[in-house]
């Protein structure tokens, strides 16, 4: 056993809320230890829609504050994140003029109204607000109401009851988890003092020292405060740190990635935001060449026990075949299938009707170390409830704020080039590698600017990987080498693209692995672990054996 380890806030739980605390503390000079049992944004935080959304549904529930800080956080990210968050042209497709106007004003006022139909008028009314909400650092145009016409002008083949829609933008995340690690190390590299640790197991607490075991030795920490950022897992670790609670109550929702030519080519760029005939909101839209279903939503006991069953699956591919009658969408489209558990706050009653909303909630362990457990919110939001974590841990340790965050770009971001100066930035990284600017172009939509770093590894030539040319030997070794990688799962699921966009089969996994078990110094029998245990925590590859990702 190690010795007393002293730091001023522990955070326990490497989701984006998490990572979100550790940057901003971390920018005011407080060190944090943070400590995830997984990788860092395996839990809901992959497991999400990936939409940087004002939370056009949230107006049915009044839930306005949260609209206003989602917009605003919304359009933060468009240029803090330019690298992944960019924006996304959504539809609302109108079944009726006057559909829905009772069920609104119904859930509005907190009743449990089933809503399948928006119509035009309701539509109408919540996107006006809606481009109100985020009106604050807009960077994207107002909304538009269509007729059928100009829609199938837009999106061809939606079904003939049809008889328009509404245009508005979202943002959407290319690389949700990527950008999660990049707060981390920007943390890091602003305060060299803090670490964040992954793959780490919580033993206990007592007298104020927690104990943990990472690396196959225990080490014990002496925090002044704890974050506990466990998500769905709070009252698990809050069990683990003796403090037993009944904070969360889990939402579960799946999503697809299928591979369907006829519906990519359909959907023209857009995202369709659609009720479905059981009342609930569902959405598809273009994601890394494919499309991207999702999402359900049921109640769950444990979020360890969080997967994409079949029932779910064939519940989205029908779902999509209310609004695009004529492009069937079937189980061996599917690529790529996830869920995640949404850390919403315990309540009884319709789980689609629990807020969405974060809020604190402080416990304290038995020697007086305050607790602050980050309840709920939204990926979008992530910013601003750290920062309002950071402010409270700050009065807590007594310690000034020296840095806000609001404009605060995150790690490849940073100094990313606009549409205007990316074909010369390309250019004068080709220029000075041995890589077409084609490549080049590509690995800046992959790692931002942080392909600076990268870059001179694959100056001295790349080796396309032989089932997935894209990637290079030389790209995958940079990463297992700088970016924290300890399982395969992290490489495939986290710091690539590779699972998520259902471009992992059992060869690409086997490939990969024998990248990573050169690097990390795996035997044949580790390495055919790793490939067996593609499917960690709450979101996961679905396991189909023998090679634990999805066959093509
Ligand atoms: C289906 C679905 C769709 C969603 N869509 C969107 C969307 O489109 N846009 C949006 O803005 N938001 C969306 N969300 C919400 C958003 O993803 C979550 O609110 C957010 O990711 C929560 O982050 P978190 O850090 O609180 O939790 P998590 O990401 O779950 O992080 C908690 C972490 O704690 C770790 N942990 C657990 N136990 C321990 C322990 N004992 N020791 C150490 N670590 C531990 C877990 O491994 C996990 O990594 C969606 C969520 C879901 C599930």
């Amino acid at each position: 056993m190690t010795d007393i380890h002293e730091t001023d806030v522990l955070i326990i739980g490497g989701g984006i809320n998490g990572c979100g605390v550790f940057r901003d503390l971390s920018a005011q000079g407080v060190t944090c230890l943070l400590l995830e049992r997984n990788d860092f944004c395996a839990g809901a935080s992959a497991g999400s829609s990936r939409l940087m959304h004002g939370g056009l549904k949230y107006l049915e529930t009044g839930e306005f504050r949260l609209v206003r800080e989602s917009a605003e956080e919304r359009n933060r990210l468009l240029r803090n994140a330019a690298h992944y968050v960019s924006p996304l042209p959504s539809l609302v497709p109108v079944r009726s003029r006057f559909g829905g106007l009772w069920a609104s004003a119904a859930r509005f006022f907190g009743m449990n109204a089933r809503l399948d139909d928006r119509g035009g008028v309701i539509l109408r009314l919540g996107l006006t607000l809606y481009d109100l909400y985020g009106r604050r650092f807009r960077s994207m145009p107002r909304h538009r109401m269509l007729g059928r016409r100009r829609l199938d002008a837009l999106v061809a083949g939606l079904s003939p009851e049809i008889i328009g829609a509404g245009l508005y933008y979202e943002g959407r995340i290319s690389h949700a988890e990527r950008l999660g690690l990049e707060l981390l190390l920007d943390g890091e590299e602003m305060h060299p003092a803090s670490h964040a640790l992954n793959h780490v197991e919580i033993l206990g607490a007592e007298g104020g020292v927690i104990s943990y075991r990472h690396g196959g030795a225990v080490h014990r920490v002496r925090p002044r405060a704890i974050v506990n950022a466990g998500g769905a897992w709070i009252d698990v670790v809050n069990d683990a740190l003796g403090i037993p609670s009944r904070l969360m109550g889990g939402s579960k929702g799946a999503h697809l990635v299928v591979e369907n030519p006829a519906l990519l080519k359909a959907l023209n760029g857009h995202m369709i935001y659609f009720g479905t005939a059981d009342g609930r909101v569902n959405l598809l839209y273009p994601f890394m060449g494919r499309v991207l279903i999702g999402s359900t939503d049921h109640r769950i006991d444990h979020p360890d026990d969080a997967a994409c069953s079949d029932d779910e699956a064939d519940y989205l591919c029908a779902a999509v075949g209310e609004i695009f009658s004529a492009i069937p969408v079937t189980p061996e489209q599917i690529r790529h299938r996830f869920s995640g558990v949404r850390p919403l706050p315990r309540a009884d009653g319709d789980i689609g009707m629990v807020t969405r909303d974060h809020s604190i909630v402080e416990l304290e362990l038995d020697s007086g170390i305050p607790v602050l457990c980050l309840i709920g919110g939204k990926w979008t939001t992530f910013r601003g409830f750290s920062e309002q974590a950071a402010d409270r841990l700050l009065e807590l340790t007594g310690r000034p704020r020296l840095r806000k965050t609001d404009d605060m770009q995150i790690g490849g971001g940073r100094d990313y080039p606009d549409a205007a100066g990316r074909e010369a930035w390309i250019g004068r990284r080709a220029d000075s590698s041995s890589l077409a600017p084609v490549r080049v172009g590509m690995l800046l939509s992959r790692y931002g600017t942080r392909l600076d770093r990268m870059l001179p590894e694959l100056t001295g030539g790349e080796t396309p990987l032989v089932h997935l040319p894209d990637y290079s030997r030389e790209e995958l070794e940079w990463l297992c080498r700088n970016e924290r990688v300890i399982t395969l799962a992290d490489l495939l699921l986290r710091r690539t693209g590779i699972a998520i966009s259902g471009d992992l089969t059992p060869e690409v996994a086997e490939e990969v692995a024998g990248i990573a078990a050169q690097v990390f110094g795996w035997d044949a029998a580790g390495k055919q672990a790793e490939i067996d245990a593609l499917s960690p925590g709450a979101c996961r590859v679905e396991a189909e054996p023998p090679v634990a990702c999805v066959p093509r």
